[in-house]
């Protein structure tokens, strides 16, 4: 068994159990209860921990971490509609206002 990470809080703790889960790796939340009695930010030896049970698993858990602490999808710049000028996220292939497709890069 590994440690993976420390987290800030237990819903974050319990957010990437979930997220590697549903990607086969069996992961435990250590000082799970420690965190719950305090009520209050807790020593960092206290913080609830994330551990991989299979070492194995260890550099897949890493990854898939990884992709889950970093909020952003994509560096891409927002972009703006050609048809009626919205200005749109970059994850938006399409308009919302209007329907009109990105314009790609040819
Ligand atoms: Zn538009």
């Amino acid at each position: 068994m590994k440690k993976l990470h420390i987290c800030n809080t237990l819903m974050e703790a319990q957010h990437l159990k979930a997220v590697l889960e549903a990607s086969g790796i069996a992961t435990m939340i250590k000082n799970e209860h420690v965190f719950g009695a305090l009520g209050q930010v807790p020593l960092k030896e206290l913080m609830p921990q994330l551990w991989v049970l299979d070492e194995t698993q260890l550099d897949d858990a890493k990854n898939l971490l990884a992709e889950a602490l970093d909020p952003t999808p994509s560096s891409a710049p927002a972009w703006r509609c050609s048809a009626c000028g919205e200005s749109l996220e970059a994850q938006f292939d399409v308009c919302w206002q209007c329907g009109e497709r990105r314009p790609g890069p040819d």
